[in-house]
């Protein structure tokens, strides 16, 4: 949609939590009491001289910030069309989550609490929550299911050795959902002390602000490396879509720049049925989970389906409110990569840049390829969201099982 009139696109969710009919509070009324509490005092931190000040001196010296932006000229040589990387992967931990993990963590500390909770699927979330209370000195519980447990094994070892206690979840499915449920129930017990640090713009208000808060770092600071480097802005953006982090902290800075189009990459797993992929925005309907209203993917009783993709970070059957709001005005478009393809895209920029990319980052570059082939000579913008080392166990083995 080409919009004309002036309608402010990059809104903050209003005082309900809600981004035109999404987000919002969907839970217990002393829940909502709690984190009206947080909410509160994050929008009186968020401009607070001192606060800032910590948190970009961390960004700086402890996270390595602004990250690269590099121009990929063999990707581009190869495929007629400039592609350029934002590289979260270089940051301290290697991805963009430690962006919202140490601002979680600065917020809890100065709530006075002494303990964060968190949940973990893939465990990249739990290693940035547990290496950022380790900066601050707090607790930290760690909640994952038993099955992501046994699959993940070196993150869990991480936040061991970073002094968190990773609490091994045994219902449903013992996978993401339930480690968020019960990690919601712990929160429950323990709010006087402790602060519940999400890993993405999902959730009830006011985590999805607080997290698109803390990521939108990334595209403050690519817009102006892009125009340092190329004099213009990018003629399109580009970022894959698990809960929507990482991609509203790159779209957020160009969302008033009409003329940039935004594509918002979701993954396609292995098909269209139910069951088979986690791309919400392309397949979910209106519907609730932990707590806010979104594009929820669902079986036919309503109920949250099994989301899958080949990147882990990536399966969550929700996703953030932001994406579904700017999905129903058009200023964002949202597309869909199969596992496959992103494979395919995990080798291409690791043997024609040397980057080797998180699964996740892969379904961006994948669809950037794509994207290039059909709109030669354009600039387009890649959000590199995190590394691949934590895949190279992983795809050695689908490798080996696939020849
Ligand atoms: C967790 C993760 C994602 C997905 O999360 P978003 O909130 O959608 O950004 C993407 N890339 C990497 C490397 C991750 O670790």
């Amino acid at each position: 949609m080409q919009n004309n009139t002036q309608q402010k696109i990059n809104i903050f969710p209003d005082k309900d939590g809600f981004f035109g009919s999404y987000g919002g509070v969907f839970l217990d009324e002393n829940l909502k009491k709690e984190f009206k509490k947080i909410a509160d005092a994050f929008l009186e931190l968020k401009d607070d001289a001192n606060f800032n000040e910590e948190l970009n001196y961390l960004l700086k010296h402890y996270v390595d910030r602004p990250s690269a932006l590099y121009h990929a000229k063999n990707l581009s040589a190869k495929y007629g069309a400039d592609i350029f990387l934002k590289r979260e992967d270089l940051n301290h931990t290697g991805a963009h989550k430690i962006n919202h993990s140490l601002g979680e963590a600065l917020l809890a500390k100065r709530l006075g609490k002494t303990k964060i909770i968190a949940e973990t699927g893939a465990g990249q979330h739990g290693v940035a929550t547990a290496t950022a209370a380790a900066l601050m000195g707090l607790e930290c519980d760690i909640y994952m299911g038993e099955v992501d447990i046994q699959k993940e094994k070196p993150n869990v070892d991480k936040m061991k050795i970073l002094g968190a206690n990773v609490i091994s979840v045994q219902s449903g499915k013992r996978t993401l959902k339930e480690a968020v449920d019960e990690a919601f129930s712990a929160y429950l017990k323990e709010y006087d002390t402790a602060i519940y640090a999400i890993g993405s713009v999902v959730g009830p208000h006011p985590f999805p602000m607080i997290v698109e808060h803390f990521q939108s770092v990334i595209g403050k600071e690519a817009r102006k490396q892009f125009l340092e480097l190329t004099n213009t802005l990018p003629d399109s953006i580009v970022a894959c879509v698990g809960g929507g982090s990482n991609a509203i902290g790159l779209f957020d800075a160009f969302l008033e720049d009409l003329q940039v189009k935004i594509y918002g990459v979701e993954p396609l797993g292995r098909g269209i049925k139910t069951g088979d992929n986690a791309a919400s925005l392309t397949y979910g309907t209106d519907g609730i989970i932990h707590g806010f209203r979104c594009k929820l993917l669902q079986d036919e009783n309503g109920n949250p389906a099994n989301a899958y993709s080949i990147a882990s970070g990536l399966d969550y059957p929700g996703v953030g409110p932001k994406h579904c709001y700017l999905q129903s005005i058009g200023r964002a478009n949202y597309v869909t990569v199969s596992d496959e393809d992103a494979m395919q895209a995990f080798f291409e920029l690791s043997r024609t840049e040397g980057i080797i990319p998180a699964l996740e980052s892969a379904h961006a570059i994948a669809f950037a390829i794509k994207y290039a082939k059909e709109n030669q000579n354009t600039k387009i913008l890649v959000n590199l969201s995190g590394r691949g080392d934590k895949d190279v166990d992983f795809v050695m083995e689908h490798m080996k099982k696939n020849n």
